[in-house]
């Protein structure tokens, strides 16, 4: 199973479905799905997801190196683990997705679409959480890796879902420590695969952007290795001993939803995240409907004026801290 991404690109059904690792007992539950738990008794469950984007690679090749190092036994696995590559048609055809968008169907929301194999993905993925999650005990955490479509001022930055509970101190150092420099704040539910595991299970949950994408074998991982020796640590059960400063934070304060053909977004198409904007700037026109900034300054967050209708056009922010 160390060739588990290979398996996964080609579709293939592996001949045997579970087995022993080095550290832990492992079980293939469908294409791009792997649960390792091991032999050591631990609180943790970590679902650990990449490729839910097909053309964000460079995360799904840190897993990669991350699967194999357990499976050779470099890594001493101390949490219950779920492996997932969330799209692989689409990861083959170094799409970010072929028919629609799955980090926006969770939650029960891929009812709202016509049925596609896409839709069909999300649901298997509700599923398979639920069932990951059920065996555990109350230490959840998820974290899904992507990479921007666009340059930003902030070259990491993670994404966390509306959760009325505080955030876990210890997972907030965390995502400093793996390397994020800024951490924006939902405060609305939404459709993605971390609302779906923090709303639904509880979970600590972030959406991690970890740069720029580029086609498979073109990633230059060295600029992810911070992430990538979190992660090693994270798996191992070790506290971390790089303490990183504080990171910025931000709250989302408003959405810019594309509703129709009318709609007109009023930022160059080079925007970076985060972009500041004054007071009273027009953000964007649909129709009737107009968008300015309400605050003194809102940063702007994932501009793209080309979603289908219905969907984020993009999320304008307020710095907290
Ligand atoms: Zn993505």
């Amino acid at each position: 199973m160390e060739n588990f991404l290979a398996l996964t690109m080609a579709n293939e059904t592996p001949a045997r479905r579970e087995g022993k690792g080095a550290s832990f007992h492992w079980r293939w539950l469908a294409r791009g799905v792997l649960e390792l738990i091991p032999e050591a008794d631990s609180e943790r469950a970590l679902v650990l997801s990449a490729g839910i984007h097909g053309n964000e690679t460079a995360p799904v090749e840190i897993v990669d190196l991350l699967v194999r190092a357990l499976f050779r036994g470099e890594l001493s696995l101390r949490c219950r683990l779920l492996i997932i590559h969330g799209n692989p048609p689409a990861l083959r055809a170094g799409k970010r997705y072929l028919t629609c968008d799955i980090n926006r169907l969770f939650s029960g929301r891929g009812t709202q679409f016509p049925a596609c194999e896409e839709t069909e993905r999300a649901a298997l993925l509700e599923d398979l959480l639920a069932a990951f999650y059920r065996q555990a005990g109350s230490d959840r955490w998820h974290l899904d890796l992507h990479t921007a479509i666009r340059a930003s001022y902030h070259e990491r930055f993670g994404v966390l879902p509306q959760r009325n509970q505080p955030w876990d101190e210890a997972f907030i150092q965390w995502l400093a420590d793996a390397g994020l420099e800024a951490l924006v704040f939902h405060q609305a539910p939404g459709g993605t695969f971390t609302h779906f595991t923090c709303e639904r299970f509880g979970a600590l949950a972030c959406t991690l952007e970890l740069g720029k994408a580029l086609p498979f074998g073109h990633n230059d991982l060295t600029r992810f290795a911070t992430t990538h020796q979190a992660l090693r640590a994270l798996l191992c059960g070790e506290v971390s001993t790089s303490h990183a400063g504080p990171v910025a934070q931000y709250r989302v304060v408003q959405q810019i939803t594309r509703r129709s053909e009318a709609f007109v977004l009023h930022m160059a198409s080079h925007t970076l995240n985060f972009t500041p904007f004054r007071q009273g700037v027009l953000l964007a026109e649909d129709g009737e409907e107009r968008y300015e900034v309400q605050k003194p300054t809102e940063y702007v967050l994932f501009p793209n004026p080309a979603v289908a209708f219905g969907l984020r056009a993009g999320l304008m922010l307020e710095k907290v801290a």
